[in-house]
């Protein structure tokens, strides 16, 4: 499925099959998830990918040796600016990403770097394991960002809040949930998923928070969360694009309250989000769709008529 320009759907397309450089892997696409990140794409909000594009980051493939191995975001890096000599690939100056710079896994192979693959656990299948690649993996980063944040309030409730939320349980941090206004399908999702307590992101929490995690990509959101905060708290922004953030008052970040976002991956990111998620165990609800019907995918996405994640299959 091919983005010819930002703006028009996807195109079904033919393609001569992708030829594996230099430490690179071909994979039969098996599975791959469908990311908010791959709206912004399609509608143009994020500005320069390669054109024409196979969108898709959450890749489950098989390689010729009939390994399983997931293809995140992060395709990548040029291993020595910087960041990537800090520890900060995810900041990378020359990182390309799967799926905007790469050709991704709206499709039925797929070319990738082997040393930014990751091993899929044994205890998902290729549907279920694809929304961990990004929605698990950043949604992952960002919970770490909120430090030992006891009170945790997750804003948008989709595939990245689904998983969120069980390894916040796991971890034993109390989960708050915000929907769009009136969402009562995704306030019982939430608390069927441990949320203690599930209402519209226009709603107070019953208790103050200490984090709070933005994956609605809605900029008047930062404000209402920050008004939700004790002392100390931060909000984490954890999406790629938002709307524009407001001016609110000085007041609701005084108390030593942050404000902070989340980019990208890094592949020890990967591996220890990999590697925890079959104990928690996180268990991924998905919605699995032809790869032929991807524009569904995403349009059901933008309307958010998504419970936990798309993924779509070859
Ligand atoms: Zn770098
Ligand atoms: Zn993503």
């Amino acid at each position: 499925m091919v983005l010819e320009r930002p703006g028009q759907p996807l195109r079904a397309a033919e393609l001569p099959d992708p030829g594996p450089g230099t430490g690179q892997v071909l994979l039969e696409v098996r599975a791959c998830g469908v990311c908010r990140t791959d709206l912004h794409v399609v509608e143009g909000e994020l500005p320069h990918p390669k054109l024409p594009l196979v969108p898709g980051h959450q890749i489950v493939g098989v390689d010729g040796d009939g390994r399983r191995l997931g293809v995140p975001w992060l395709g990548w890096t040029d291993g020595d600016c910087r960041y990537c000599t800090r520890g900060l690939e995810n900041l990378c100056d020359g990182a390309r990403f799967t799926g905007y710079d790469l050709d991704g896994g709206y499709a039925e192979r797929v070319v990738a770097d082997e040393r930014f693959c990751l091993p899929i656990p044994d205890a998902y299948t290729d549907e279920q394991a694809a929304p961990l690649l990004c929605a698990g993996l950043i949604g992952y980063r960002s919970l770490r960002m909120t430090g030992d944040a006891e009170r945790l309030g997750l804003y948008g409730f989709g595939a990245s809040a689904h998983i969120v939320a069980q390894v916040a349980r796991h971890q034993g941090r109390r989960v708050f949930a915000f929907t769009k206004p009136g969402d009562r399908g995704g306030q019982a999702f939430a608390r069927e998923l441990g949320a203690e307590w599930a209402g519209g992101s226009d709603e107070r929490p019953p208790d103050e928070l200490d984090a709070a995690i933005l994956f609605a990509p809605a900029g008047e959101l930062v404000p209402t969360a920050l008004a939700a905060l004790a002392k100390g708290g931060t909000v984490v922004c954890a999406g790629i694009h938002m709307s524009d953030v407001p001016s609110f008052p000085y007041e609701l970040l005084w108390g030593e309250r942050q404000v902070r976002s989340v980019a990208n991956l890094t592949r020890a990111d990967g591996d220890e989000f990999l590697a925890l998620a079959p104990q928690v165990p996180v268990q991924t609800r998905v919605e699995v769709f032809p790869l032929t019907d991807a524009n569904e995918a995403l349009e059901r996405l933008r309307a958010g008529g998504i419970t936990g994640a798309a993924v779509l299959v070859p």
